[in-house]
């Protein structure tokens, strides 16, 4: 039986993927290098295979040395910049999709955080901040 599969595109439209198969992880990432990737405090991510993942439109990738110590790939729209997804050397196996950028944001369900040495103020549970549901006025 078929999970339909774990779709997603950029800010702009003109790029988008899809993972087939179930996640291998979801987490949040507050290394520096995702925090400087997204100039978010902390990158969403889902882990799924490699194999039976695609991605179409005008990517363009960046490599540098990850929290691992290994080259990630990070892949982004040349048109409006949206981070979509992550290919680290270490693990050739998965590909990390930026869940910011998932077509079903609700289907993200993180289970653990790491790089928390790393992470900013802000970003640490239990803030007591005033939620609004649209824009702060
Ligand atoms: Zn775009
Ligand atoms: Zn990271």
């Amino acid at each position: 039986m078929g999970q339909r599969p774990w779709t997603g595109a950029c800010l702009c439209g003109a790029c988008s993927y899809a993972a087939e198969g179930v996640p291998l992880a979801s987490l949040i990432c507050h290394c520096r290098d995702c925090q400087r990737a997204s100039g978010a405090a902390g990158l969403p991510v889902v882990v799924m295979p490699r194999q039976g993942f695609a991605a179409q439109g005008p990517i363009r990738t960046f490599t540098s040395l990850g929290g691992s110590g290994s080259p990630t790939q990070r892949n982004f729209c040349t048109t409006c910049g949206s981070l979509l997804f992550g290919l680290p050397s270490h693990a050739p196996g998965i590909v990390t999709l930026y869940a910011g950028t998932l077509d079903e944001p609700l289907r993200f369900a993180p289970t653990f955080a790491q790089f928390t040495s790393e992470r900013h103020a802000l970003a640490g549970h239990g803030l007591a901040l005033i939620a609004h549901e649209k824009r702060a006025q």
